[in-house]
This record gives structure tokens, C-alpha cells and sequence, in this order.
């Protein structure tokens, strides 16, 4: 977020304007008008150590959010609505189209629209408002709010879903951490989801169609509910992520006075890096920190093997992407020195030239599961490379199974905040004040 973006009025822009804006706001437990104070750029933190009061839940600003739930432009999707629905052009009130319900149909992009069932609209950009919510099902997945459509040139569509953030953040709660986890750890990952969400929807304020991706691109977001391939309905939130929600409704972290991009991991394996080691937009608080509290992850040491076939085949590939040769695989070796995580440096041999591969490079080219972190070393046995590590994911912000492990040590929601990300500042996001007459 930029001065600049706060800046940025325009009709078009209005939602996001006023998200952004409300991110500035400092909730006022005690009455009076919420002000500027706290995320204007050019001053620091300001007693935003301790956490902020929880707003009424009358004042709790939940903006939408536009989550894109087709994982890139579909063909078609499948659609389905459980009560009376308007279609209308977006941002329009002139209906479309009309119904008391919508059983499942396929939804494609024609030359000037969509077409769907009898139903044939010559407009680029739709968006389905139920009078229930959650009423809406795409392709097995049921959501909360309204759906947009966009046509692409290409016949391609996007389905997007606008859902106020705090139902946002409840489903991306159960997506993205075990329900068996602690109360204040899932409170842990509300914060984190919200802060996420906020700092996406400024960025993104110039997106047409989205802010976020429903899959671990951005959050996991199942909706309210989905049916899996065996056609059973699993809920996609519970009553403990709404309540994780609600108990720390509006809340957000922040640095230097700004909501940033909380990244987070699943289980580091006994300490985090520092952010900007992997991400370039890391705040400055997102900083490497031990952490023996994840060592109840399966994770948080490993073991798993490749043949060495295999390695050499993705190598191989690799290198031919670089306009390099590379044969067949005669030995690996981790390289000492060098910080350990992604940018330290493996050495691989074919028999006639050595070339370095990093770790985070040889992570992406094996099998997911093969490297589940970039911290690890590897050793030839036979035909097969035995690779032991520690840890789940990037290794960058708070630790999912550290936050657990604090969480039943007695840490609350925010110690265990400021653990990951030292320094860091709360504030209640509150609803941009409505100006006197
Ligand atoms: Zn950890």
C-alpha cells in the first residue's frame, strides 16, 4: 500500500478506496471518531504493541474481497443457485435475468456474453446476486456473497466471488489450519488471513476482476461448503473458524503503521529465515526467529527418497530450460558455507561437467513431495538419493505448527504474532467515518 493508493479517489475505485482507507483507521474503544493516526506512512508505530480492543460487532468493517475461484479461465463452469436470484451487469441495478432458483447448469462464454441453460446475456461482465447467502454453487463448491462472471477474449471464462472479508477469513481459517489446533493459534491464523486479505485487496485495487486466488497462491478458501469426487458435502468453515474470527474480528497486524503481507508456513523445523530471502516484498518484521515449538510436525524432520533416474531426469530438463546439457546423474553434494535455505548451493556431477543448483531450484524440479522444504542435505545409497530435512514450506513467517506448539504452552493470539514477526504493531480495522453534514 502507497500513499499514492490512499490517494487514489475515483468512482470505479470507490470499494477499494474505501478499504484502503479504513486500514488507516485506528478502532476507538472509548467513543469518538476513528482517525488517521496510525499506518500514515511517514510516522512509526505508535503504542501499537499491545492488542487493540475488538470492536463491536456492529463496527466491524468487513469489505468485500474478490476471490477468483476458477484456478485459471475455465471453459465453462458448473452453476447451481438454492433460492431466488437477480443477474445484473456489475456495478449496474438493471436486471438481466431472474429466478427462483437455478438447478445445475453449464455455464459458457458465448461471443457477447454468457449462456447458460435458456438464459442468454450479451454482456461482458455479470454478477449473480442471491437473495439467501450462501446460496451459490461453482463446480462443487458453494460460497457465501455473489458471483461475478467475466468473459474473456479468449472464450474463457472467470468466476469470481465477492464475499465480505470476516466470511472470508472464517473459511480460509478451516482451509488453511487443522480444526484440532488450539483456540489461540486459530485465532493466530484469523489475524494473519484478514491482514493477508486487506494487503492483497489494496494492492490489487487496480485488478478488474480479483484480489485473491481461492487456492494457496494467495489462501486456501473452500467457500461455505463443497462436495468432494465421492459426492459427500464437507463444510468449508465451522463453528470454531467463525468463532476464531469473531473473537478477533477487525484485527490486523501491521508494520510501521501498514497492514503487509502476512506470509506464513506450515511447520519451519526449528527456525524461520529472514522474509526477504524469499519474498521481495517481505516487510521488515517478517524476520528469521528459532523456533522449537513445531516439533510435534511430522515434519519437522524428514526423510524421503528419489531414484537417482529420476533426479537426473528432472535435472536433465532443468538445465536444457537453461540452454544447458546435463546427463546422467554420478553425484550430489550439499556445498558447506553458505547460509542454509533456499539459495544454498548443491553441487550435481554427470560424469563430465559440474554444475550448482540451489536449493530452492531443486525443490521445484523434483516431485512435491520429494523436497517438502528447501532445508535439507541429500546422500547417494545404491541407485537412490536419500534426502533428510526439516520443516514444511518456505520457511518465511509464522510457523502453522509453532503457533500450535505456543498456543498450548499457554501463548496467546498476539504473543504468538510477535514471536514470528518481531516489532510488529496491532490495530482494529474500523468502517471509514461518515462525514457530518
Ligand atoms: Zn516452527
Amino acid at each position: 500500500m502507497s500513499p499514492r493508493t490512499f490517494a487514489t479517489v475515483g468512482l470505479s475505485l470507490i470499494a477499494v478506496t474505501l478499504v484502503t482507507a479504513a486500514v488507516l483507521m485506528c478502532y476507538r474503544p472509548r467513543g469518538g471518531r476513528p482517525d488517521l493516526e496510525v499506518p500514515i506512512v511517514s510516522r512509526r508505530d505508535r503504542a501499537q504493541s499491545s492488542p487493540p480492543t475488538r470492536p463491536p460487532a456492529r463496527d466491524v468493517y468487513s469489505p468485500p474481497v474478490r476471490v477468483v475461484v476458477t484456478p485459471q479461465p475455465a471453459r465453462s463452469v458448473k452453476l447451481s443457485i438454492d433460492g431466488p436470484y437477480e443477474v445484473r451487469p456489475i456495478g449496474s441495478s438493471r436486471v438481466l435475468a431472474r429466478g427462483s432458483r437455478l438447478d445445475a447448469v453449464e455455464v459458457v462464454a458465448t461471443s457477447s456474453g454468457f449462456q447458460w441453460g435458456k438464459t442468454s446475456l450479451a454482456v461482458a461482465r455479470v454478477e449473480i446476486h442471491p437473495e439467501r447467502s450462501p446460496s451459490i454453487w461453482v463446480d462443487d463448491h458453494q460460497y457465501r456473497g455473489s458471483l461475478r462472471l467475466f468473459r474473456k477474449t479468449d472464450g474463457r471464462l472467470n468466476a469470481v466471488n465477492v464475499v465480505p472479508l470476516e466470511e472470508y477469513v472464517a473459511s480460509v481459517v478451516d482451509g488453511e489450519m487443522p480444526a484440532a489446533f488450539p483456540e489461540e493459534a486459530r485465532k493466530t491464523q484469523a489475524i494473519l488471513a484478514r491482514t493477508y486479505a486487506l494487503f492483497r485487496t489494496a494492492e490489487a485495487a487496480g485488478h478488474p476482476e480479483f484480489d485473491v486466488y481461492s487456492t494457496t497462491r494467495s489462501q486456501k478458501y473452500l467457500g461455505f461448503q463443497y462436495r468432494t469426487d465421492d459426492g459427500r458435502r464437507l463444510a468449508g468453515e465451522s463453528a470454531s473458524s467463525r468463532k476464531a474470527t469473531s473473537d478477533t474480528a477487525g484485527i490486523v497486524c501491521t508494520a510501521d503503521g501498514r497492514v503487509f503481507s502476512t506470509y506464513y508456513c506450515a511447520a519451519c523445523g526449528g527456525a524461520t529465515i529472514d522474509g526477504d530471502r524469499v519474498f521481495s516484498d517481505a516487510a521488515p518484521v517478517i524476520r528469521g526467529v528459532t523456533c522449537r515449538h513445531c516439533d510435534a510436525s511430522d515434519f519437522y524432520r524428514w526423510t524421503t527418497r528419489s531414484t537417482k533416474a529420476n533426479a537426473s531426469e528432472s535435472l536433465r530438463n532443468y538445465f536444457k530450460s537453461k540452454g544447458e546439457r546435463f546427463d546422467k546423474l554420478s553425484s550430489i553434494a550439499r556445498l558447506a558455507g553458505a547460509d542454509e535455505g533456499p539459495s544454498h548451493p548443491f553441487e550435481v556431477k554427470d560424469g563430465r561437467v559440474t554444475r550448482m543448483v540451489a536449493a530452492v531450484d531443486l525443490r521445484r524440479m523434483m516431485p512435491p513431495s520429494t523436497l517438502p522444504s528447501p532445508f535439507f542435505d541429500v546422500r547417494s545409497e545404491g541407485d537412490a538419493l536419500v534426502f533428510s530435512g526439516r520443516g514444511h514450506g518456505h520457511g518465511v513467517g509464522v510457523c502453522q505448527w509453532g503457533a500450535r506448539g505456543l498456543a498450548l504452552k499457554g501463548a496467546d493470539c498476539y504473543q504468538i504474532l510477535r514471536h514470528y514477526y518481531p516489532g510488529v504493531g496491532f490495530v482494529a480495522v474500523a468502517p471509514p467515518a461518515t462525514k457530518s453534514p
